[in-house]
C-alpha cells in the first residue's frame, strides 16, 4: 500500500478536494483506494456524502484506540473506501498528549490495511500538530497542495523542517514526492510566475544529498479553478459523480494518470526541449517548457519581493523570510 499524506498547514489550498477526487480518479483506474479523513472538520467525509452521525465509528475512535480500522471503514463505491471523521477528533490531540508513542498510533492502526489497498490517501488538518505528525509517520510520501498565490511558499520551510525531523527520528521512509497546484487560473500571469518560483525552489532543494526532497517535483497537471469542484461537496459527490464532463474531472483524471505513470522529474522538465517533452494536456507558458529556465527574474510582482531568496544558495532556501518582504495583498 502506497500511503500518501496530503499536507499543507494552510487551509483552503485544495487538500480535501484533492484527496477526494484524486482518490476517486485512482479508483476509476482500478486501484483499491482507502481515504482517511484526519481533519476534525470532516470535510472529506461530507464531500463523500457519508453521514458521520450514522457510522459505527470514526477516525476519532481509531486514534484513541476505541475502534479498529476494519470496524470503521465505510465502502463508498467501487474501489473507494473511507475512514470518516467526526468533530470529536478535535479533542484527540489533547487526549493523546500523554499517550505512549503517540505519533505512531495511525501507522499501527492502518497496518492491517497494507494488503487490502493499493493507495491510502490521508487528508490532513490545516496544522502541523499531532494528527498531521501521525499522518507523516504512517505515510511514505507527502503530496503538498498549493494555490498559485504569491505566498504559495510561505510556510514551506516549516513544513519541510517538520518532515525532515519526522524522517530523522520517526519514519526514515518519508519523502516529499509531489507538489500540485490547485485552483490554477491559466489566464493569470501570476499563476505561471508563482509556479516557476516553486519549481525553482524545489529544483534547488531536491539534491541526492537531501533524500527527503530528492524526488520532490511539481506535478505537471494543474487543477484549474472550476466551480463544479466547489459545488460537488454540497451534493456529497466526487467530481466524477457530480460533473464527469467538467474541467475538474478532467484535471483529477490527468493527475491520477500522472501519479500512476510517473512523468519526468521537475529538473528534467525544466531542461527538456519542447520536442522531447511529452505533450501536456494543457499548453504551458514558454518558461514552464524550460525555454527561460535559466532566466534571472527581476520584474515579476511575485518574485519582486523574492519568494525565493536569490542569496540563498544552500539546499533549503528560505522562502518565508523572503515572502515576508513581499507586499501583502
Ligand atoms: P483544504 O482542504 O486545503 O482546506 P479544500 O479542498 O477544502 O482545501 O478547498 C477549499 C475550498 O476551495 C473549498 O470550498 C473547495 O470546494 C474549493 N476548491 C478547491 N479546489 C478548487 C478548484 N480547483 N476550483 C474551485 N474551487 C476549488
Ligand atoms: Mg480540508
Amino acid at each position: 500500500m502506497r500511503t500518501v499524506a496530503i499536507v499543507n498547514q494552510k487551509g483552503g489550498v485544495g487538500k480535501t478536494t484533492t484527496t477526494c477526487n484524486l482518490g476517486a480518479a485512482l479508483a476509476r483506474r482500478g486501484q483499491r483506494v482507502l481515504l482517511v479523513d484526519l481533519d476534525a472538520q470532516a470535510h472529506l467525509t461530507f464531500h463523500l456524502g457519508v453521514d458521520n452521525t450514522k457510522t459505527a465509528a470514526t477516525s476519532y475512535d481509531l486514534m484513541t484506540g476505541r475502534g479498529t480500522v476494519a470496524e470503521i471503514i465505510v465502502e463508498r463505491g467501487p474501489g473507494l473506501s473511507l475512514v470518516p471523521s467526526h468533530i470529536d477528533l478535535a479533542g484527540a490531540e489533547v487526549e493523546l498528549v500523554t499517550a505512549l508513542a503517540r505519533e505512531h498510533i495511525l501507522r499501527e492502526a492502518l497496518a492491517p490495511c497494507g494488503e487490502k489497498y493499493d493507495y491510502c490517501l490521508i487528508d490532513c488538518p490545516p496544522s502541523l500538530g499531532l494528527l498531521t505528525l501521525n499522518a507523516l509517520v504512517a505515510a511514505q510520501e507527502i503530496l503538498v497542495t498549493l494555490q498559485p498565490h504569491f505566498l504559495a511558499l510561505q510556510g514551506m520551510t516549516k513544513l519541510i523542517e517538520t518532515a525532515r525531523l519526522v524522517r530523522q527520528r520517526l519514519n526514515p521512509a518519508l519523502r516529499i514526492t509531489g507538489l500540485v497546484f490547485c485552483m490554477y487560473d491559466g489566464r493569470a500571469t501570476l499563476s505561471s510566475e508563482v509556479i516557476a518560483d516553486v519549481e525553482q525552489f524545489f529544483s534547488r532543494a531536491s539534491t541526492a544529498e537531501n533524500p527527503l526532497l530528492a524526488e520532490a517535483r511539481v506535478l505537471r497537471t494543474r487543477v484549474r479553478r472550476n466551480i463544479k469542484l466547489a459545488e460537488a461537496p454540497g451534493f456529497g459527490q466526487t467530481i466524477f459523480e457530480y460533473a464527469p464532463a467538467s474541467h475538474g474531472a478532467e484535471d483529477y483524471e490527468a493527475l491520477a494518470g500522472e501519479i500512476l505513470d510517473g512523468p519526468p522529474s521537475v529538473k528534467e522538465t525544466a531542461t527538456a526541449t519542447a520536442e522531447t517533452t511529452t505533450p501536456s494536456p494543457y499548453p504551458l507558458p514558454s518558461r514552464e517548457r524550460g525555454e527561460e529556465a535559466t532566466e534571472e527574474k527581476t520584474s515579476s510582482p511575485s518574485s519582486a519581493g523574492g519568494l525565493i531568496s536569490k542569496n540563498n544558495s544552500d539546499n533549503t532556501p528560505n522562502p518565508e523570510g523572503a515572502a515576508h518582504g513581499s507586499p501583502v495583498a
